[in-house]
């Protein structure tokens, strides 16, 4: 009777002890299935030990951005280059020739010859800003021919061009003389290039093409890359800097989705910039608010590409950015440097 007696006394606590510990453990198991759950909903190309070895170049392939300057403007110049060169990232200046030291709102050959000792890029953007679906065949030959030839009598090679009022990527004979003259051309808009030209939800093609099977022009290809314009926002929202940086910041990282699936940089963003100042006009971004987005980009370890570092593989028939892959380089060298490092300890 004793015995059955402690027992009776003890069993209430054993239980309370054991539900106890139950409910602990199965807490703990559920808690930890959410937290995997949601770290493979949130980052669907990652393993768990990917985000544990914490992948420092996937940051360099997600986040991939080129910035283009057009028309030569001494705004650019005097308040959007010292931005620039504060966070050392690398601008493509989009030369218009005839304007180059037309007036005050103008760069000089002098600027231009600093911009490119600085590592900035100097492209093409023909010889008097005419829109070109416009012109005769003479004419057109005139801006884009002799705007190559008058940057080369600078000092400039130029193989890039972008169109006036990014038109003519619809119009097989400005094509055609693009791609007489360039290897490439901004032209035309869109949030993202696609480098394979594959994602265009109003076009079929699968990859960057001039023409496509029945011969006639494709949406997208080397001679009509898309550009992001920033002043269309400007001008929209009229130095509300806030609304135009969360316009920037959405458009900027629209990428990540495409760049994360295909595990390099395969869609980019290409901003256009016109004229830099703090009172508003049209086509004007503030200087404030660019040295906002830098600072962005620097933050959040984007990647500044030059135009020129924009290739084209024409067994593929795709875009590509061999700097794209320099984060492979730079992961191997990486490790690389680790083994020489351990090899010198
Ligand atoms: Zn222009």
């Amino acid at each position: 009777m004793i015995k059955m007696h402690s027992i009776s006394t003890i069993f209430p606590y054993v239980s309370v002890v054991v539900t106890v510990f139950l409910i602990t453990f199965l807490t703990l198991v559920i808690a930890t299935e959410m937290i995997n759950v949601a770290l493979i909903e949130a980052t669907p190309t990652a393993t768990i030990d990917q985000l544990s070895a914490g992948n420092v170049t996937d940051s360099i392939k997600d986040r991939a951005i080129i910035l283009t300057f057009d028309d030569a403007l001494k705004s650019q110049y005097n308040n959007a280059v010292p931005i620039l060169d504060k966070y050392g990232f690398k601008g493509t200046f989009f030369v218009v020739c005839n304007y180059v030291g037309g007036d005050d709102s103008r760069m000089s050959w002098k600027d231009i010859e600093i911009l490119r000792t600085e590592g900035h890029d100097i492209q093409a953007h023909t010889m008097n800003h005419k829109n070109l679906s416009q012109l005769s065949a003479k004419d057109l030959e005139f801006e884009l021919g002799e705007s190559k030839r008058c940057l080369r009598d600078h000092g400039y090679n130029s193989t890039i061009a972008a169109t006036p009022y990014n038109e003519g990527w619809d119009n097989s004979t400005v094509i055609g003389a693009l791609a007489k003259h360039y290897e490439l051309a901004r032209n035309g808009n869109a949030g993202l290039m696609y480098l394979k030209c594959d994602k265009w939800y109003h076009s079929t093609q699968t990859d960057c093409s001039t023409l496509s099977n029945n011969g006639t022009l494709t949406f997208a290809n080397r001679y009509s890359i898309r550009g992001w314009s920033h002043n269309f926002y400007d001008n929209k929202y009229k130095q509300n800097e806030t609304a135009i940086f969360n316009e920037f910041v959405q458009a900027i990282n629209e990428q990540q989705k495409y760049n994360e699936e295909s595990q390099e940089i395969s869609a980019i963003p290409i901003i256009i910039y016109h004229r830099f100042n703090n009172t508003w006009s049209p086509y004007t971004t503030t200087s404030d608010l660019f040295e906002m987005e830098m600072k962005y980009l620097y933050d959040n370890g984007f990647k500044v590409f030059p135009m020129s570092a924009l290739k084209f593989d024409n067994n593929t028939n795709f875009l590509y950015l061999p700097g794209g892959e320099e984060s492979n380089i730079t992961e191997t060298d990486l490790i690389a440097s680790f083994n020489v490092a351990l090899r010198e300890d």
